[in-house]
């Protein structure tokens, strides 16, 4: 066995992981108890880890034109057509599509070669869609686009309000820290500030269910309250801050009294009031937020009303308080660390003069860009309009992720040239490449990433590399040698990156930014691979900075790097989404993750055991509207918007306001025919930040009556048929493959159906109901179930999960052939709530009556549910209220 420490792809909370190898290669995933983001506990995802380390759908050869070639005529290709294009159109014809997934070095790497030799900015990542809104509300503050808690601060506080922000299943093993310390303290208070009552509500004291994109009212509010009833922190705003007179003065004319407020936010007086008195009384106050607060299009403005209340009251900069930007992915903050995003250069450094001449001399580099690049939205629209002639994208899947998906779609089919590195063979996006690079993944790479506390990490191979695939940065820098820049391109190792980014951060730095790692130089490749996780700032002029341990909180000197040196209010008037509900769109949409799956299900969907907890995509509706719109549990839907079309199962919850819908962002059409939810969100950003708003979609509802309904469960993976199926769904279960099936025309006869499409060999066991419309069919070989087909008017059909079971049994009794063939079977509907354990609602909702269940820890003594990672303790307390 050989021990490595890693840290997980996921999520922004950052967790260390133990990543055990026998000689067979097989990997064992635990926590890793020494790391300071998780010590030691992972969540559903990080857990099963190890099921995504297989070569199945692995891209492992580079290729052109769907054709495998070598490297050399893959890399020449591709720089001959860009040197080509330049000449042509210009750098501006050029542009990179990156992602959270990269690693901190292929990130500088891809920065590097585009801003710096290719002469353009046009590189943005797919973190624009995520976070883009803090940044800008941090540097409007701060002057730097610096995050200044960290995690223990949360656990300190006395009151934390997470706003627009599903902590537990988003970032679990955070919310399970949060969760522990309120349990140590519980005097704690949690605010929960979001229109849909979430999981984490589960541990909230009060749940502000606040009408959609109506934050910035309630948080004016606040800052007019905190005013009027004299809790400023004089001493700090006179020190530390600027523009209070001009921010307050915006907040009391824009947002009204508290029955204007009332009005915007739909809270009652009473629970603004008593929230307001909260935030007052408690000075140890962390406000975190996620993508309820930035996908919008006064995301940033958000962030800032937010940060406002923070410095009017001196709540930063010591333990337990402070604004708190959460990060979706791994290695987000790496991306803006590095300056890949089109609007910064790099190294947290902007396009002036200043910074453009500091790093065109110490990249050396022969064409720096001057100016920003275009952000995601405008850059897909480019490439639509065909001014963008070569787009490279990496590690991502925006025909999934980005808003207007069939524009994205449309786009890169009529794009002259699109490059995809990737680990993955067949996605929605590598399906529109004309060259595709095989990277590494998770398991082969190594670098480093930057969690949410600014933590730097190391992510180290334990596997190695398959077939041909590569390191991105080795790809990038190929290219960049290609095209004639060798010398500044010439890297042998991950390390020899990080060390010229290290040195870039302090280059002629001198404490004027707040990105400086220069402590860590000289540094050896033996550092670097024994680097400890480490937070940022990592240099002498941090006041706080203690050499590798690095800098816990920033202003706690109450100096920000504005040009004053002080921190800025922003005067912030509120203003509506961009598109507003109406008669033929009565609904709002509001997108966004799931507990067990992972932005495009690329890999998470790739394991059975995260698919039990949810495998078909569903949207969420008051029972109210579904009674209006004559729509049931469980039964097909359509969801329109003036740009699209999406289909699902109807989830009735009183979770949802009415006029409200939800429906999670992770479907691709690898796993469902009509489950893209981006291609309904219209590309409307935030004119800072330029983050699209993903979270206020006007659309409608309406219940889809197909002829049939049905489904198949499958030994094997099948190919199914696009006739006559007008719904599919595929998911990956323990013993079998499940699909669901709907369609609005009927073969004239079901069993010549099956012949055709499943094999003309096969012997099919049938029942048939026909004054009922069911027809069941099952094909078994030597007396083990194969395959079997479901066929019903509508959506009651037998229960799956008995007939799943069915799949593992060596010969079928009599008894369950015949429940086989009719379809009956013991198991109710029983959505899957642990899925470490595999227990389902059902017997979680017998134990805890049966046997008086009343705590976790009771159900985890009796039943194992919530023992293991934790991701499902809110549905748990759920159950036991
Ligand atoms: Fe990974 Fe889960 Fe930790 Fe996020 S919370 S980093 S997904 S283990």
């Amino acid at each position: 066995m050989s021990s490595t420490q890693t840290t997980c792809p996921y999520c922004g909370v950052g967790c260390g992981i133990i990543a055990q190898t026998d000689s067979t290669q097989f990997v064992t995933i635990q926590g890793d108890k020494s790391h300071p983001a998780n010590f030691g506990k992972l969540c559903s995802k990080g857990i099963a880890l190890s099921g995504t380390l297989g070569l199945e759908g692995r891209l492992l050869h580079p290729e052109i034109d769907n054709n495998s070639c070598d490297w050399n005529t893959a890399l020449d290709k591709v720089a001959t057509e860009f040197k080509r294009i330049i000449e042509q159109y210009g750098p501006q014809a050029i542009a990179f599509y990156v992602s959270g997934q990269l690693l901190t070095e292929d990130y500088y790497v891809a920065n590097k070669f585009m801003k710096g030799f290719i002469g353009a900015g046009n590189i943005d990542t797919n973190s624009r869609l995520c976070m883009s809104s803090s940044l800008s509300g941090y540097k409007r503050a701060f002057g730097s686009d610096t995050v200044p808690g960290n995690y223990e601060d949360i656990e300190q506080a006395d009151l934390v309000v997470l706003v627009g922000s599903n902590l537990a299943w988003c970032h679990p093993i955070l919310f399970q820290r949060l969760m522990i310390a309120k349990e140590k303290r519980p005097n704690q208070k949690i605010v929960v500030i979001d229109p849909r009552h979430t999981a984490t509500c589960e541990i909230a004291d009060t749940h502000l269910a606040i009408n959609a994109g109506s934050d910035i009212w309630l948080f004016n509010g606040l800052l007019d309250f905190l005013r009027y009833n004299d809790y400023l922190d004089y001493e700090y705003l006179e020190q530390a801050t600027a523009g209070f007179a001009a921010a307050f003065q915006t907040a009391r004319e824009s947002s009204g009294s508290i029955s204007d407020i009332t009005q915007h936010t739909g809270l009652e007086e009473e629970q603004i009031l008593e929230f307001f008195q909260l935030f007052a009384d408690n000075k140890k106050v962390v406000t975190l937020y996620s993508q309820g607060v930035n996908q919008s299009t006064s995301g940033t403005d958000k962030v800032n009303s937010i940060i406002n209340c923070h410095l009017a009251t001196g709540r930063l900069g010591q333990v337990g308080m402070g604004p708190f930007s959460m990060t979706g992915q791994p290695n987000a903050m790496g991306g803006r660390e590095v300056g890949a995003l089109a609007n910064q250069l790099a190294s947290h450094m902007d396009f002036s003069t200043e910074h453009c001449d500091l790093v065109q001399e110490f990249w050396q580099a022969t064409n720096i860009a001057t100016s920003p690049g275009l952000k995601a939205i405008d850059l897909f629209n480019a490439v639509h309009a065909g001014e963008v002639k070569a787009i490279w994208i990496m590690a991502t899947n925006p025909v999934v992720s980005l808003p207007n998906a069939n524009l994205v779609k449309q786009a890169l089919a009529e794009c002259e040239l699109v490059i995809v590195s990737d680990c993955v063979r067949d996605n929605d996006t590598t399906a529109h490449a004309n060259v595709l690079f095989p990277t590494l993944a998770w398991g082969e790479k190594n670098g480093t990433v930057t969690n949410s506390e600014r933590r730097i990490s190391r992510q180290r191979a334990f596997l190695p590399a398959p077939a041909e695939t590569k390191a991105d940065w080795w790809i990038l820098s190929q290219v960049a040698q290609r095209m004639g820049y060798e010398k500044a391109f010439s890297y042998s190792s991950s390390a020899d990156i990080f060390r010229e980014y290290v040195a870039l951060s302090g280059y002629k730095n001198e404490g004027t930014r707040d990105f400086d790692l220069s402590g860590l130089l000289p540094f050896s490749d033996e550092e670097y691979q024994a680097l400890k996780p480490v937070q940022w700032p990592i240099c002498d002029s941090s006041e706080h900075c203690t050499g590798l341990r690095g800098t816990e909180r920033m202003f706690t000197d109450k100096r920000f790097f504005t040009n004053s040196g002080k921190a800025q209010f922003i005067s912030i008037t509120p203003r509506p989404p961009a598109s507003l509900p109406d008669i033929k769109f009565p609904f709002v949409l509001n997108t966004g993750r799931i507990r067990d799956q992972w932005h495009t299900m690329t890999r998470t969907g790739r394991i059975a055991r995260l698919l039990r907890h949810t495998g078909e995509s569903y949207v969420e509706i008051h029972p109210n509207d579904a009674q209006t719109a004559n729509i049931n549990q469980g039964s097909l839907v359509t969801v329109s918007s003036r740009l699209g079309k999406w289909m699902g199962r109807a989830k009735l919850t009183t979770n949802q306001q009415m006029g409200n819908l939800f429906i999670p962002m992770h479907f691709n059409s690898q796993t469902s025919n009509c489950a893209r939810v981006d291609v309904l969100v219209a590309p409307h950003t935030d004119p800072i930040s330029g983050q699209p708003e993903f979270k206020h979609t006007p659309v409608k509802i309406s219940a889809y009556r197909p002829v049939w309904q049905g489904f198949i469960l499958s030994k094997q993976p099948l190919t199914l048929p696009t006739k006559d199926i007008d719904y599919s769904v595929k998911i990956l279960s323990d013993n079998c493959w499940r699909y669901e099936l709907a369609g609005e025309t009927k073969p004239d006869n079901w069993n010549l159906w099956l012949h055709h499409n499943f094999g003309a060999d096969l012997e099919w066991l049938e029942y048939q109901d026909r004054a009922n419309g069911c027809y069941n069919y099952a094909n078994l070989i030597q007396d083990r179930l194969n395959i079997c087909m479901f066929i019903g008017k509508d959506e009651k059909l037998p229960a799956r999960h008995g007939l799943i079971q069915l799949f593992t049994r060596d010969k079928l009794t009599p008894a369950e052939r015949l429940a086989l063939l009719t379809g009956h079977n013991d198991e109710n509907i029983n959505n899957t709530i642990c899925a470490c354990f595999n227990i389902g609602h059902n017997e979680l909702v017998t134990a805890i009556k049966e046997q008086d269940l009343k705590t976790i820890t009771q159900i985890g003594e009796k039943m194992q549910a919530g023992s293991n990672c934790g991701s499902c303790i809110p549905e748990l307390k759920a159950l036991l209220k």
